[in-house]
C-alpha cells in the first residue's frame, strides 16, 4: 500500500545547522556564526532556561496546569479572553488549526511569494488548493492592501506577513482593514506577526475588536529565543474560539514549552535587549554592507549580491553561515539574521570580503 497522493506537497528545507556544516567543512563549530534562520543572537531567556530544568522532574505528567495558566497570561497580556489564544506547538503548529478549523476539501487560500514555506504546506495537508499572490521585488516588495486584492479570488484563508520573511516590509493597519473589508465575509485574513515584537509598528491585534475575519499569529521562536521548545499560538476572533477543543490535538503545547513560555514572559530585560540589539544590527548591516539591501522590521536584513549561492557557500568556508534565498524565488538575494555586535560586525566583514570576489 501506499500513502495518499503527495505529489503536490513539498519538502521544508530548513536553514542548516552550525554541527553540520562545520563536520562537512571541517571547521571548529565554536569559530562559526549561524544569521540563517532568524533565531534570537542571545539565546533562551535565563528565566526560560531555569524554568525548563525545575521542570524537567515533572514530565511524567500530562501538561493541563501549565497550559491553562500559559492561556490565562497570553490572554492577559493582549487583553482579551482566554478562549481566543490557540496555544500550538510552534507558530506552524497554528497555522496548522487555522487551516484544520477554516478549510473544507477543496477550498483554495491565497499565501504570498515570495514567502513562508509553511503556508502553502499547512493548507495541502488539510485537503486545500493554493493560489499566489505576487510580492513585487520591482516595487521593493511593497505591501499595500491592492498587492493582495488584485490576485484575490475567494479564497478561504489570506495570509499576511508583516514584517515579512524575508523582505522585511509591512503591511500598515489601515490596508489589513481593507483587505479584511473588501474580501468574503468567509474569508479569513490571517496576519502572521511571527516578528512583531522588533517592529516599531503596532501589532494588527485592535482588529480583533473590530471584525470577526481576522486572526495573528505570533511565536516564541524569534525575539523570545526558544525556537527549539516549539511554542506559538493564534489569537482569534471571540466568535468562533470555542471551536480550538474540537480541532486541537490534545496537550498542544508541551509541559516544557509552557513553563519555558510562561518564564519567558516575565522576562522583559531579555526581549528587550533583544529587539534593540537586532535594530542596531540592521541599520549597521544596511549601512556597511557592500550591497543593496531592503529597510527590514524584522530580525534580519535582505541583501542583493548577485549569486546568492555562490556568495552563501563562500561565507560559509570563512565560518559564516547566512540564508540564500533561491529557495523564495530570489536567487539574486541572501537574507543575514541580526546577530549580537560581534557577530553582525564578523558577518558584514566576511560578506564584504566574499562579494568583492565573487563580483570580481
Ligand atoms: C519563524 C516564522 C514562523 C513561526 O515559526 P515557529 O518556529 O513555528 O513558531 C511563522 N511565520 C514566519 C514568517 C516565520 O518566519
Amino acid at each position: 500500500m501506499e500513502p495518499r497522493d503527495l505529489s503536490s506537497h513539498t519538502v521544508y528545507r530548513a536553514g542548516r545547522g552550525i554541527e553540520e556544516v562545520a563536520r562537512e567543512l571541517g571547521l571548529d563549530p565554536d569559530d562559526m556564526v549561524k544569521l540563517a534562520s532568524n533565531e534570537n543572537m542571545f539565546g533562551p531567556s535565563p528565566l526560560a532556561v531555569e524554568a525548563i530544568r525545575e521542570s524537567a522532574e515533572r514530565m511524567h505528567s500530562y501538561p493541563k496546569a501549565s497550559h491553562a495558566d500559559l492561556v490565562e497570561k497570553v490572554a492577559a497580556l493582549w487583553d482579551c479572553q482566554p478562549e481566543q489564544v490557540w496555544l500550538a506547538n510552534g507558530g506552524d503548529g497554528a497555522l496548522d488549526y487555522l487551516a484544520r478549523a477554516m478549510l473544507e476539501p477543496g477550498d483554495d487560500v491565497l499565501v504570498p511569494t515570495p514567502g513562508f514555506a509553511y503556508y502553502p504546506m499547512s493548507a495541502r495537508y488539510h485537503h486545500g488548493g493554493v493560489a499566489e499572490y505576487t510580492i513585487a521585488k520591482a516595487d521593493d516588495f511593497a505591501q499595500t492592501a491592492d498587492t493582495v486584492l488584485k490576485d484575490y479570488d475567494g479564497e478561504r484563508i489570506v495570509y499576511l506577513t508583516s514584517p515579512h520573511n524575508p523582505t522585511g516590509a509591512e503591511f500598515s493597519t489601515e490596508a489589513v482593514r481593507t483587505i479584511a473589508e473588501e474580501t468574503d465575509e468567509e474569508t479569513l485574513v490571517l496576519v502572521d506577526e511571527a516578528y512583531g515584537e522588533f517592529s516599531d509598528s503596532p501589532s494588527m491585534r485592535p482588529l480583533l475588536d473590530e471584525r470577526d475575519d481576522v486572526a495573528i499569529l505570533r511565536t516564541f521562536s524569534k525575539a523570545y529565543g526558544l525556537a527549539g521548545v516549539r511554542l506559538g499560538y493564534a489569537l482569534v476572533p471571540e466568535t468562533w474560539a470555542d471551536a480550538y477543543a474540537r480541532i486541537n490535538t490534545p496537550f498542544a503545547a508541551s509541559e516544557l514549552a509552557c513553563r519555558a513560555g510562561l518564564a519567558a514572559l516575565d522576562d522583559d530585560g531579555h526581549v528587550e535587549q533583544s529587539v534593540e540589539t537586532a535594530a542596531w544590527a540592521r541599520e549597521y548591516i544596511r549601512e556597511e554592507l557592500a550591497a543593496d539591501t531592503w529597510p527590514s522590521q524584522g530580525n534580519f536584513v535582505l541583501a542583493e549580491v548577485g549569486d546568492a549561492s555562490t556568495v552563501a557557500d563562500a561565507a560559509q568556508e570563512e565560518g559564516i553561515i547566512i540564508r540564500d534565498c533561491s529557495s523564495f524565488g530570489l536567487p539574486e538575494c541572501i537574507r543575514i539574521t541580526c546577530g549580537t555586535e560581534a557577530d553582525t560586525r564578523r558577518a558584514v566583514s566576511v560578506l564584504n570580503d566574499v562579494i568583492e570576489v565573487v563580483e570580481a
